[in-house]
């Protein structure tokens, strides 16, 4: 009977759990809230919870070992979060460790921008690719890279924390306290940090006075109904997400660069400026690169734990 794992999915405000075959088939998936301001305890007590469900799930399937993509920066060898800004406790916290007494089974970590590049490149948009990255735009900017066919993790699975670039000096502040980062101009906080900002100031938009209550939803609905001020904000996020791209080709070569996260739902309309900001900052020889969708949507993460779990420990499940 062909083996199964469990792939675990951890956010700021909702842990994904599943069961992946080694096709990158998803079952059993399930949803629930992560409890961020508990601590890493309730965190890891979670986490074992969804991991049993889904475990419970596989009936007779042999589980091989659970796959646990988390916002980092971690330290993916070790099995450590180092320093996770938006979960309470993940300050040198062995999680892999703590999870495999909590759900017993053992546990492979790895970053979630690198995790979710994995699924892409498996088993979604980048599939038979040798060079692509892939990037979630959401609460913040995170990616991976697969460059000559293998995944780039670098010291302690570090990698491509493109989120965290610098992109102006004395800029924006950061969630991770830094001070320019790209995520402080283009993530999806950003955005509508922004619009918030400017909306006060622009009594001729439809969105103002929404201030607060303020979603970014509304502003591409605003966009696509003509308002001048949403246009401005879509086309200023085109713009500073197609810049960051632009470095992005420089440094990895990529054949294609795949965007997720929630971000990537209003593509459509952010895709012309991005590809003009990213083609005007990108040597002549880079600007021939496409710009795609995820193809797993919300399920890159998943599919990528999934596929992390078996290469860390084989496909010879070891009964629970
Ligand atoms: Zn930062």
């Amino acid at each position: 009977m062909p083996n199964l794992a469990v792939a675990l999915d951890l956010g700021g405000t909702q842990i994904r759990g599943a069961l992946v075959d080694e096709a990158g088939a998803i079952l059993a998936r399930q949803v629930r809230r992560t409890p961020a301001r508990e601590g890493a305890d309730a965190v890891v007590a979670a986490l074992a919870q969804v991991s049993r469900d889904a475990a419970a799930a596989a009936g007779t399937r042999p589980v091989v070992g659970i796959g646990l993509s988390a916002p980092g920066p971690l330290d993916a060898e070790k099995g450590i979060a180092l320093a996770t800004p938006t979960i309470a406790g993940f300050t040198d916290f062995p999680l892999a460790r703590n999870l495999e007494a909590a759900a017993g089974l053992p546990v492979a970590l790895e970053n979630d921008g690198i995790a979710a590049a994995i699924g892409e490149w498996r088993f979604g948009a980048g599939r038979g690719k040798s060079h692509m990255v892939y990037v979630t735009v959401s609460t913040g900017i995170g990616g991976g890279a697969v460059v000559d066919g293998h995944v780039l993790r670098g010291r302690k699975g570090m990698a491509t924390h493109i989120g965290h670039m610098t992109v102006m000096h004395g800029g924006e502040l950061c969630v991770c306290g830094n001070h320019g980062c790209f995520e402080a101009y283009a993530s999806g906080t950003a955005f509508l940090a922004r619009a918030r900002r400017l909306s006060m100031h622009r009594p001729d938009s439809a969105l103002s006075g929404l201030n607060e209550a303020l979603t970014g939803p509304e502003v591409f609905a605003a966009a696509r109904d003509g308002d001048e001020l949403a246009c401005e904000l879509v086309a200023e996020e085109a713009t500073m997400l197609g810049l960051g791209f632009a470095n992005l080709l420089h440094l990895y070569s990529p054949e294609l660069i795949v965007v997720g996260g929630g971000m990537s739902s209003e593509f459509n309309a952010l895709e012309a400026g991005i590809l003009r900001a990213m083609r005007g900052a990108a040597l002549a020889p880079f600007r021939d690169v496409p710009v795609v969708t995820a193809a797993l949507g919300d399920n890159s993460g998943l599919s990528g734990a999934g596929a992390i779990a078996y290469q860390a420990f084989g496909t010879n499940g070891t009964r629970r």
